[in-house]
């Protein structure tokens, strides 16, 4: 996969922006989940985001996580990212198929419903940061933009799209989201928004070959952007037998016990990538002998 983020400022770190191509990364999460087309867009803005936000963590072990949580077919969407821009998510209904809006985009909202946006992250201090707001559209990027100028005071633009093809592969997916130093004179501010104002969607810049350093010209026209960072991304899964192990043993002893006499082999899958673990009855013997 070659999926990538750019990072780029104005001269006078005025500005910063991450770009993130994320075509590879999106498809492989459809291939772990199928997900219908509705649903990968909404888990492919959504990792999209994630993505752009674990890199611009600092720390070597901050973790991040998003997730949604709404009334709509949908129900969850979560993602966590890391501070190398490994990313992994899933959906809490991976079939759902509801009609497309009237403008013939695949109704993300729709999917999700109305509830909340939680961001999660754990910096490794004593207690991880958590900020949850109340969605302000459930298409993902409005409500990122809300959370960021709300919960973290930082105003920015965030844009996200994924367009799926005919055969429900990923044609395109990518991003960005731009932030504004509490430094930035007025007049960059007035020529981002005339940037942005005539800015197509990400889907279409995408689609017409324009590519992460294209963007970047365009969002960011007549203020010397400068491209300081290209950051390669991956979906990424770090489950193991072991952790999955662990997750088996908090289930409590009764339950064990009761596998046990159950006599047969437990199937256990991970969440972000459907790998399958089998425990046979001496694995459970030995996981409730551990106890
Ligand atoms: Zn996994």
């Amino acid at each position: 996969m070659n999926d990538f983020i750019l990072r780029a400022t104005d001269q006078d770190n005025h500005i910063r922006m991450f770009v993130a191509e994320t075509k590879g990364l999106v498809e492989q999460a459809r291939n772990y989940h199928t997900t219908s087309p509705v649903a990968t867009a909404a888990l492919g803005r959504l990792l999209t985001a994630g993505t752009m936000m674990g890199a611009m963590m600092k720390g070597d072990k901050d973790l991040l996580t998003l997730h949604m949580s709404g009334d709509g077919p949908i129900k969850t969407v979560l993602v966590t990212a890391d501070s190398n821009a490994n990313v992994k998510g899933y959906v809490g209904n991976n079939l759902i198929d509801i009609p497309l809006k009237e403008n013939g985009k695949l109704d993300v909202s729709g999917a999700v419903g109305k509830g909340t946006l939680t961001v999660i992250k754990d910096l490794g201090m004593k207690e991880p940061y958590n900020g949850t707001i109340e969605l302000v559209s459930g298409e993902v990027a409005d409500d990122l933009t809300y959370y960021f100028a709300s919960s973290e005071q930082t105003p920015s633009v965030v844009a996200l799209g994924v367009l799926v093809d005919v055969d429900y592969s990923v044609k395109q997916s990518g991003g960005f989201i731009l932030q504004l130093m509490p430094s930035c004179p007025e007049e960059k501010i007035q020529q981002i928004e005339k940037n942005l104002s005539v800015l197509p969607s990400v889907t279409n810049m995408l689609e017409n070959g324009l590519g992460a350093d294209g963007i970047v010209a365009l969002v960011m026209k007549d203020l010397n952007p400068v491209i300081r960072e290209k950051i390669s991304t991956d979906y990424h899964c770090d489950c193991s037998k072991e952790k999955v192990e662990k997750a088996l043993m908090t289930i409590g002893k009764k339950e064990l016990k009761q596998l046990i006499v159950d006599g047969e082999t437990v199937d256990m899958s991970c969440h972000f990538c459907n790998t399958h673990y089998e425990f046979s009855i001496i694995d459970v013997q030995n996981i409730l002998n551990s106890l």
